[in-house]
């Protein structure tokens, strides 16, 4: 035999010693995702397999119930580790129970009842994995990365086993030796152990990229967020017009662009300060998104001015989605601190159609910046659209749907 159990279980001694060590180095103090947790947990399972390694050298008080009470706890920081990557509290009957149950069930069998200790003992850490499972699975916002499988699988994979060896020991006769240095290469013994290394290797690796997945989402959308009214900054939203842009070229369907810019919003700064401004962009922004559709993109372009992008919209649609806009804003009293007050905007529009050839998007945002600055002119609370992009649509028929 290449590798008895002994040399097993060093190797992965080994491996989750390299790992809890590796994590201990990394891990910050304050780190609030679990992952001090699980390192301690490690530990732990390391302390737990060098008992249970030595095994026949050292008492059995040692090295099985010390040992898989270390084990349990180790599994009960795992499953604390998971509830505070979910920001969640950790119910404390759920480490408790498991740690008390360990101390009856390890110190309370005698030692030479094997196949009692091997049932009991694999449906105890099934328990322990299905709790973790449990929070693991309620976790839908992780399930679009690939990380949450591996330590998903991994755990059901381990409880798998445990539940194997358990059925096997209950119902054959195949010996289990109390002692891996006495036993004949046992195999299902073999292969749990190798099993559970490979599994609890997959598991914790699972863990640190199921967080750098995490942070990885987080830090793509605090990107792309204006932090003042949650919407898409500019930069997202110019990311997301090349590509409707790409996606209009494609399918044919036209595209229009408004530039909406809130009218005197400076006075709004100086009668009420700067934090109720501040709190009118908000409600703005609530107002501009509650009116458009599903598919339509608004983006914060830059102090009060948004802009919002409409596939599969032509003129006509455009001017009256702007229309309803102004019409909603001017209806709706924003609520600031102590009052309340009415605001209106102005609308600059520009279309993309196909049959005009290709352009970029930020051809079509100055031409809608230009309309913009147009209604503004006029006298500002209304929508105005750049001709010169849309030509097909007749001065009389923009008349017709600004005064619907
Ligand atoms: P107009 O009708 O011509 O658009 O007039 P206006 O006063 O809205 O335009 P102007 O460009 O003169 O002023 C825009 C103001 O918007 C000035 C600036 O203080 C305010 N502003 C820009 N960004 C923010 C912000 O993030 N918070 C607050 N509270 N005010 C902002
Ligand atoms: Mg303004
Ligand atoms: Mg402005």
């Amino acid at each position: 035999m290449l590798l008895d159990n002994r040399t097993l279980l060093f190797s992965l001694m080994l491996i989750s010693g390299l790992m809890a060590l590796s994590m201990a180095v990394v891990v910050r103090k304050d780190e609030r995702d679990g992952l001090s947790k699980w390192s301690a947990a490690i530990s732990l399972e390391t302390l737990a397999w060098l008992l249970i390694a030595l095994r026949g050298s050292i008492t059995d008080v040692l090295s099985i119930t010390v040992a898989n009470i270390i084990m349990a706890s180790a599994q009960g920081l795992k499953l604390a580790a998971i509830y505070e990557y979910r920001r969640l509290h950790c119910p404390r009957w759920q480490y408790l129970v498991p740690v008390t149950l360990a101390v009856v069930l390890f110190g309370g069998l005698p030692y030479n009842a094997v196949t009692e200790r091997l049932v009991l003992g694999s449906l105890f850490y099934c328990f322990q994995l299905s709790l973790m499972l449990r929070v693991l699975h309620s976790d839908r916002e992780s399930h679009t990365g690939h990380a949450w499988g591996l330590i998903f699988y991994s755990f059901w994979a381990m409880m798998a086993m445990l539940l194997a060896r358990g059925t096997v020991a209950a119902f054959t006769h195949i010996e289990f030796a109390s002692t891996p240095t006495s036993i004949a290469p046992n195999p299902i013994q073999l292969g749990v152990f190798i099993c559970i290394m490979s599994f609890a290797l997959m598991g914790s690796l699972g863990f640190v990229l199921m967080i750098k997945e995490r942070s990885d989402r987080e830090i793509r959308t605090l990107a792309m967020t204006d932090m003042l009214t949650k919407i898409f900054n500019r930069r997202a939203f110019m990311i997301q017009a090349e590509k409707e842009l790409a996606a209009a070229e494609r399918s044919g369907l036209p595209l229009s662009f408004l530039m909406i810019d809130i009218d005197h919003f400076k006075q709004v700064n100086d009668q009420y300060g700067h934090a109720a401004g501040d709190a009118a962009l908000v409600g703005i922004a609530d107002v501009l998104s509650a009116n458009l559709r599903k598919q339509d993109t608004l983006g914060r372009y830059g102090g009060e001015e948004f802009c919002a992008l409409l596939p599969g919209t032509d003129a006509a649609g455009a001017m009256a989605l702007a229309e309803k806009l102004r019409v909603e804003v001017a209806m709706t009293r924003v609520h600031l601190q102590e009052t309340s007050l009415a605001l209106t905007i102005s609308v600059g529009i520009s279309v993309w159609e196909r049959e005009r050839g290709s352009s970029d998007s930020r051809t079509l945002l100055e031409a809608a910046d230009q309309a913009l600055y147009q209604a503004k002119s006029r006298g500002r609370n209304r929508c105005v659209m750049e001709l010169k992009v849309a030509p097909a649509l007749r001065k009389a028929d923009l008349a017709n749907i600004s005064a619907a």
